[in-house]
């Protein structure tokens, strides 16, 4: 089995913060597969770094802005999922931290324009796997 994995939940420190969410669970669930650790954002965007949202804008496509600059990074995110799907095709599942912009399942915060929260989906980088392995599990920590 060949599973990708959001890499702050095998404890690599490359969230917003700083920090990791090191998840033992997920490890020992893992014990005997081929670990693809991921993080679409830390190498485009560095660490520590601002926290990003996705904002949905009535008519467009989902896209990332940082809540400070207001940039939007959706491309360089979209960029860094598009190389794990070009280098592991053959992957057979996902475990993805809950609630981020990039790796959340059904879980990650909608804001509108104005950073009002609108509802709950998948982020940038789970709906491009979603979309690419639509036979394989792709679960987030809290389900493992
Ligand atoms: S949730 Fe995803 S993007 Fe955020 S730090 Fe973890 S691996 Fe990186």
């Amino acid at each position: 089995m060949k599973v990708a994995v959001s890499a702050c939940l095998w404890g690599e420190r490359c969230r917003y913060d700083g920090t990791a969410r090191e998840y033992e669970r997920v490890k020992q669930h893992l014990e005997g597969c081929e670990v693809v650790l991921f993080c679409p954002e830390a190498p485009v965007l560095g660490t520590p770094r601002e926290r990003i949202s996705v904002v949905l804008k009535e008519g467009d496509a989902p896209c990332v802005i940082g809540d400070e600059s207001g940039r939007d990074v959706t491309a360089l995110l979209q960029e860094q999922t598009r190389q794990l799907i070009e280098t592991h095709p053959d992957l057979d599942a996902a475990i993805l931290k809950s609630k981020s912009p990039s790796c959340g399942m059904g879980t990650t915060p909608m804001v509108d324009g104005n950073g009002i929260l609108v509802g709950y989906g998948n982020g940038i980088a789970a709906t491009m796997l979603r979309e690419h392995y639509p036979e394989i599990d792709i679960v987030d920590e809290t389900m493992v």
